[in-house]
């Protein structure tokens, strides 16, 4: 390991959150700043949204997820931001110490003045919302199944059941269809759709794929890949009534059942999340709990739309500045 380098501010994430701070900081006047991803590439999620619906607040256009990232990206070929990909975060002290690892230069340390946390956000998986049964092959949650097909180029599943109506069920429900898969129903524990009317219009209705509001998967059924679920509606209590089970045959089963926000780095750092958000409580400069570290994008909270990110991005890029 080389010694502590000392920047004067290192964001964590290169999605559009870590996009747009990091250029907001260099407006600002720094010229030592270091943007970290993980990914191979920067843009963050955006990178294998290809449908179109970004930019609408802030360009007044509208876009497809790379066509929206890649303003931020060419900006920040022209700024003076050092980007380091293929890089994992694996800690950051209250002090800001950020200990990092990658390929080519092993373990990194870096002590910034200031550090932008913008990690976003992860999935919740199968066993946070207690689905009960086998543990087949076959389950996958809708962002990691929207990389396989649009970024990796493998379809994870031929016969589908969707559990969960946000925004990212609806549109790989259209995503898998359009690719020659079928869907046999998005299933919605709640008794009305969590995304937007848009998407259930646009990615539902017009493919006739229906929706079964009120309905959640009871139980997960194959040994090794899935063969069906039983699916059940739900009581007051959003409970399975036993009574109402039937049987759907499908060989996967796509989970779109919440985001949260991503702060195991935060928490470790010492910074105070809030119960509601699971995000950092921020100020008015997206300053966190302690001094030097701010916070923005679906870190903080899970925004709808990404405009919005990239301005509470922007508040955050100057703060650290
Ligand atoms: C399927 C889907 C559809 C969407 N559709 C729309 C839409 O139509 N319109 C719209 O406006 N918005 C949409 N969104 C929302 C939008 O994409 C997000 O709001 C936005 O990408 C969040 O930006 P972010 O930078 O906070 O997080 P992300 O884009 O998730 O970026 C976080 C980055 O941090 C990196 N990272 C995390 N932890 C570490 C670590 N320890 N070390 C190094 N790097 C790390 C990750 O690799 C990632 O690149 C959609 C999102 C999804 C998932």
């Amino acid at each position: 390991m080389k010694g502590t380098r000392k920047p004067q501010l290192v964001v964590l994430g290169a999605g559009p959150a870590g996009l747009a701070a990091a250029l907001a900081a260099s407006r600002e006047g720094l010229t030592d700043i270091v943007l970290i991803d993980r990914d191979f590439e920067l843009g963050g999620i955006l990178q294998q949204c290809v449908h179109d619906g970004f930019g609408s607040v802030h360009f007044g256009e509208v876009l497809t997820g790379p066509q929206y990232a890649q303003r931020f990206i060419d900006e920040i070929g022209r700024s003076n931001v050092e980007v380091m990909l293929n890089t994992m975060v694996l800690e950051l002290g209250g002090d800001r110490l950020v200990t990092a690892v990658n390929p080519t230069d092993g373990v990194v340390e870096l002590r910034p003045e200031a550090v932008v946390l913008a990690m976003g956000c992860r999935e919740r998986s199968r066993h946070q919302v207690l689905i009960p049964g086998y543990r087949p092959a076959g389950v996958i949650t809708a962002g990691a199944a929207q990389r396989d097909i649009n970024i990796e180029g493998v379809m994870p599943g031929r016969k589908l059941v969707i559990l969960g109506s946000g925004d990212i069920g609806l549109i790989m429900a259209r995503r898998f269809t359009l690719e020659g898969a079928t869907v046999e129903g998005v299933y919605e524990i709640m008794d009305h759709p969590g995304g937007l009317t848009r998407n259930v219009v646009q990615c539902l209705n017009d493919f006739q794929i229906p929706l079964h509001l009120s309905h959640t998967v009871s139980f997960v059924h194959g040994r090794k890949r899935v063969e069906g679920v039983t699916v059940a509606r739900v009581d007051e209590r959003l409970r399975a009534m036993k009574d109402t089970e039937r049987f759907v045959p499908c060989d996967t089963l796509c989970l779109s059942v919440g985001l949260i926000p991503e702060n195991e780095l935060s928490k470790h750092a010492g910074v105070e999340l809030d119960p509601v958000t699971a995000g950092p409580v921020v100020d008015e400069r997206m300053e966190t709990s302690v001094d030097g570290i701010f916070a923005c994008g679906n870190v903080v909270n899970v925004f709808d739309l990404v405009d919005y990110v990239t301005r509470s991005a922007e508040v955050a890029g100057r703060g650290a500045a």
